[in-house]
């Protein structure tokens, strides 16, 4: 069994409370699991997350005493939209106890679509030129939150290929923008933060839609990129660890030999 780097809880959209959460990864036998709920800074009022993400927080570090030498439980947030509100993000990464930092994108104010990506009904709207607009908008706002603050993870980089290409079937070619992905790798290279491989995409829903993590993985290894971490993006207990076995097989493939999980935000090597 594997480390789940990428997990949510009733904290923010998932269903399942930390208790809980933990309670069916130990059932699983896995080794540990990283819980990141959301602060999406659009939503940074309607949500509470200032109250919400630390009340996570104190949960986890329950959990983290009652699993104590039997399964990694760590402490992580899903920093999502940065750049919308600079100044209250940085309070809830104030919050003192974190093993790890994920930053995400999923709302990108200058594209036409005024919805987070997972919102926006891509097979009735959007020419393709749009939708190539859009992805060239987000690679570049990606880019700009990258260098916005101090984060240990990139969480799914090619996440609007999950629901243009996965929920509505119509085409999107992250790799276009190779330059850019190129960018943003570089970047993280060398700050020493890793890259989420995520398996959100593998399920039906999503036509089983692997968001172009082969093309992604390639460029990364064959820019001196090592540090992965393998995320899940579970909202319910049986998500923990899906499709890992898939993106597992992908990195030894392309020649990785470690994945990675966050503990007092340092990379922890775990062989594959
Ligand atoms: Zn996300
Ligand atoms: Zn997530």
């Amino acid at each position: 069994m594997y480390f789940d780097c990428h997990s949510h809880t009733v904290n923010s959209d998932g269903k399942f409370t930390v208790e809980e959460l933990c309670a069916a990864a130990y059932e699983k036998g896995m080794p540990g699991l990283t819980i990141t709920d959301h602060c999406d800074m659009n939503f940074y009022h309607e949500r509470d997350h200032y109250n919400r993400i630390r009340k996570c927080i104190d949960e986890i570090y329950e959990q983290k005493e009652k699993y104590a030498g039997k399964m990694e439980i760590l402490c992580g947030v899903e920093m999502g939209e940065y750049l919308y509100d600079p100044e209250n993000a940085d309070k809830v990464l104030a919050f003192p106890g974190y093993d790890c930092i994920l930053n995400s994108v999923h709302l990108v104010p200058e594209a036409r679509f005024e919805q987070p990506y997972n919102r926006i009904p891509f097979s009735e709207d959007g020419s393709d030129e749009e939708i190539t607009d859009y992805l060239e908008k987000y690679l570049d706002l990606l880019d700009r939150t990258v260098d916005s603050f101090d984060f240990d993870v990139l969480a799914h980089i090619s996440c609007p290929v999950r629901y243009i290409t996965g929920l509505h079937e119509r085409k999107a070619d992250m790799m276009q923008f190779e330059p850019m992905v190129r960018k943003i790798l570089q970047k993280i290279i060398d700050r020493n933060i890793a890259l989420e491989i995520n398996s959100g995409g593998l399920n039906p829903r999503f036509h089983f839609c692997n968001v172009q993590n082969e093309e992604i993985f390639s460029l990364y290894k064959s820019m001196g990129g090592t540090l992965v971490t393998l995320g899940s993006d579970a909202h319910r207990t049986v998500g923990l660890c899906h499709g890992f076995e898939t993106n597992v097989e992908l990195l030894k493939k392309l020649g990785f030999t470690h994945y990675h999980y966050f503990k007092n935000r340092k990379p922890v090597a775990v062989e594959l």
